[in-house]
């Protein structure tokens, strides 16, 4: 029996996948579109945590030092590990997902912002980046296992075409609605917004929670232009929300925009929108 257990553990070694790391979840969606089996996939950020306050702790480290690549995403807990892991894991390729993206900025109302907290990395919720994201995810897969190099291009015109058809579904979905304005407690919809002619409203403020300034403000808007739906992520705070829509009589949606059904997500968004505008 041991030695047949000792077998098993040795062959298991011999079949192990590479694998490669991804910060959160959507990506772990467009890394699997274009690698298929061909990688086992680790994703840092656990299911309902805040992407930007995340911490990084070494008991994540394990399974990156077992990566041969890393995704990363922009996120504050890269800017503080990155360096470490470089010099900690020489052969860990680091890969930027949003190489070749122009970021849009966060619009602040205070003046002393930081500008590098000012980009807005949630590009993955416009099928049209993830195009370019799932390009430099291609590039960096090809590079590292250029025995599958073929088969990663053929997922990648796979996954474009895919992506230009929820593009045109999601605009189609989208035509008749005349209220384009929603509140969101977490400002990730950006470039979802400005692809869809939609405009976000966002509770939180610069990562912060709203003052009842800004609250008194929102529902001025809110009732002015009829706006009735409010986004809230799972795991965020949601009293504010919830004050807000009995203020404005308009409906809370749970979205998760680190969902790993990403494409299903994003469709329920958009469902959602056109059911209350
Ligand atoms: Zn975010």
């Amino acid at each position: 029996m041991k030695i047949l257990l000792f077998l098993l553990l040795n062959l298991s070694f011999l079949v192990a996948k590479p694998v490669a790391s991804v910060s959160i979840a959507p990506q772990e969606f467009f890394v699997k579109k274009i690698a298929g089996d061909s990688v086992e996939i680790n994703t840092l950020l656990p299911q309902n945590s805040d992407e930007h306050t995340f911490e990084f702790k070494t008991s994540h480290l394990s399974k990156l030092e077992k990566s041969d690549l890393y995704f990363t995403m922009g996120l504050e807990f890269e800017k503080v590990f990155l360096d470490k892991f470089k010099r900690n894991f020489p052969n860990l390729s680091i890969v930027n997902t949003q190489k070749n993206i122009h970021f849009l900025e966060f619009e602040e109302e205070h003046e002393h912002h930081d500008h590098d907290h000012a980009k807005d990395i949630h590009t993955w919720l416009d099928p049209i980046l993830v195009k370019t994201l799932a390009t430099n995810i291609a590039t960096a897969l090809k590079e590292k296992y250029p025995q599958n190099a073929k088969m990663y291009e053929n997922n990648l015109q796979n996954f474009h075409k895919e992506l230009e058809d929820l593009n045109l579904q999601i605009n189609e979905e989208l035509k008749g609605v005349k209220n384009r304005k929603f509140i969101v407690y977490h400002p990730s919809w950006a470039y979802f917004a400005k692809r869809y002619r939609l405009e976000q409203i966002p509770v939180e403020i610069a990562g912060k929670e709203p003052k009842i300034s800004d609250l008194k403000r929102i529902i001025k808007k809110a009732r002015e232009e009829n706006i009735k739906v409010i986004f809230v992520q799972p795991g965020f705070p949601e009293n504010a929300a919830k004050v807000l829509a009995k203020e404005c009589g308009a409906k809370i949606v749970m979205i998760n925009h680190l969902a790993k059904d990403w494409d299903k997500e994003l469709l329920k968004s958009v469902e959602a929108l056109k059911k209350a505008l």
